[in-house]
């Protein structure tokens, strides 16, 4: 089984019936759908009919925050030129060209200063901002060509705009009652962020993931952490905001503080970006994806490959590939006894507990080379604190809840997940030694790690860890 997660981003080349089901066949664990393009209702439609495809996935919905996009270049290639001048102008519902900028959104023109970098899309092209005031023009210093509605990435100090915006509210008040696992965040800059975002969405079945795309991100990156349930290296945005030689050490400090207070980590952006028209990634892409996993990324994620490319299925079926190979290579001893403690934020004792609790079945299961770690889990948190320690057996969740469930497709090395009604621990013990006799993880004689809450614990905090051989 394949420990790392795949992410695939829906659009127009993969929202078809078909495409969606070979998708899951393919071996995609969460689908994205992205609310930054499109309207509201039909991305709503979309929502539901992946939904009815994929029950028993996890859902994201990624949510655009104060992005900024230009007015449509069209659906073919438009080519800006290194030298142009071009202008920008302020206006909704106007096409863009290549001499003639349309920015949607008002009062940003007049913050710009001159020498301001405009990046537009992921990068590869990007503007030096030349006269400011009634008339704004840039000169092209990165050419490439452009389509659609590209983001502009202006500076930050311009994107003030508390989270949520106007328009996430818009969308987190028309998803209120649809069914979805994860919000992603676009452009968190603080805890408080992630907090006010919490706060509107008043959700406790929806996991809230912060996207770390800015300089503030990085720098508030503890405090972000301690106040979300899942994080992102949005390595698209991140590369045009900090210095793009930043990124490759960013993103492994991203994703070791992320390990450090157990939430899973998805890495994002251009991994296998040349297979949105090519059969064959480039060998770097190939690289990238395998030291992902390497660094110890939950999840692995496709965008455009997935969302407008040529072969969304070849493309999942090739990471898929990429990632079995590296894990093999995955040092797990080394990288569960390297592990210091984990941090809980604010986290109550319940979550120390657990946090302890699952160091004690990471050690037990090592050392008895136990076929299975059993995480009993009402939120999805136990399963979630043993994840963190990358066991090279498979983790198997117990819980109640058809949304951990499905939330829980979104961890590393949850491998199989049962829901079930029973509380009582011994009952627990006996249906989880059960199912995995079923399933072909354990036979006779095998030892099994469980953990689960007790009842003199009130079953609520996870304080019991057992050795089961499998009778
Ligand atoms: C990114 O910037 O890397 C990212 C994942 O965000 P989006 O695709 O929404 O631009």
């Amino acid at each position: 089984m394949r420990r790392t997660k795949i992410v695939a981003t829906i659009g127009p080349a993969s929202d078809s019936d078909v495409i969606l089901l070979e998708l899951v066949k393919a071996g995609v664990d969460v689908f994205r759908l992205s609310f930054a393009h499109g309207d509201i209702p039909s991305g709503v439609e979309r929502l539901r009919r992946v939904r009815a495809l994929a029950p028993d996935l996890a859902i994201m919905v990624d949510i655009p925050g104060p992005k900024i996009r230009a007015g449509s270049f069209g659906t073919t290639p438009v080519t800006l030129t290194i030298g142009d001048e071009i202008e920008l102008v302020e206006a909704f519902d106007e096409t863009s060209t290549a001499h003639r900028i349309a920015v949607e959104r008002l009062n940003v023109l007049s913050q710009l200063k001159m020498g301001d970098k405009i990046h537009i899309g992921d990068g590869g092209v990007s503007l030096d901002v030349e006269t400011t005031g009634t008339k704004v023009t840039a000169r092209v210093s990165s050419g490439g060509a452009v389509m659609g509605k590209p983001g502009l990435s202006l500076p930050t100090s311009i994107l003030n705009d508390r989270l949520p915006t106007e328009d996430d509210r818009a969308r987190i008040e028309a998803l209120r009652g649809e069914s979805f696992e994860i919000l992603a965040v676009s452009f968190v800059r603080s805890a408080f962020d992630m907090v006010s975002v919490r706060t509107v969405l008043s959700r406790d079945d929806v996991m809230l993931m912060a996207k770390i795309e800015t300089g503030e991100g990085v720098q508030n990156l503890d405090e972000i952490i301690a106040v979300s349930d899942a994080i992102m290296v949005a390595r698209g945005d991140l590369g045009v905001r900090m210095p793009i030689e930043e990124v490759p050490h960013l993103q492994k400090e991203i994703v070791r503080h992320g390990v450090r207070y157990a939430r899973p980590v998805v890495v994002a952006t251009q991994m296998l970006e040349s297979m949105t028209h090519a059969q064959v990634p480039t060998r770097a892409e190939v690289t990238d994806v395998a030291n992902a996993v390497l660094d110890g990324a939950s999840a692995v994620m496709l965008s455009g490959e997935t969302a407008i490319g040529d072969d969304p299925v070849g493309t999942v079926i090739t990471m898929d590939r990429i990632v079995r190979r590296a894990e093999e290579y995955f040092d797990y001893e080394a990288w569960g006894s390297g592990l210091g403690v984990q941090q809980v934020g604010m986290g109550t004792r319940s979550t120390r507990i657990t946090a302890a609790i699952t160091g004690a079945a990471w050690r037990a299961a090592m050392e008895e080379k136990a076929v299975a770690i059993v995480a009993c889990t009402r939120s999805g948190m136990t399963a979630r604190a043993i994840s963190r320690f990358r066991p090279p057996m498979p983790i198997v969740a117990i819980t109640p809840s058809e949304s951990t469930a499905r939330q829980l497709r979104s961890s590393w090395g949850v491998q199989e997940i049962y829901i079930s009604p029973a509380h009582d621990i011994d009952e627990l013990c006996e249906f989880a030694i059960t199912r995995l006799k079923q399933s072909g993880i354990a036979k006779t004689g095998d030892p099994v790690v469980i953990m689960a809450g007790s009842a003199s614990g009130g079953a609520q905090i996870t304080d019991t860890v057992r050795m089961v051989i499998v009778p």
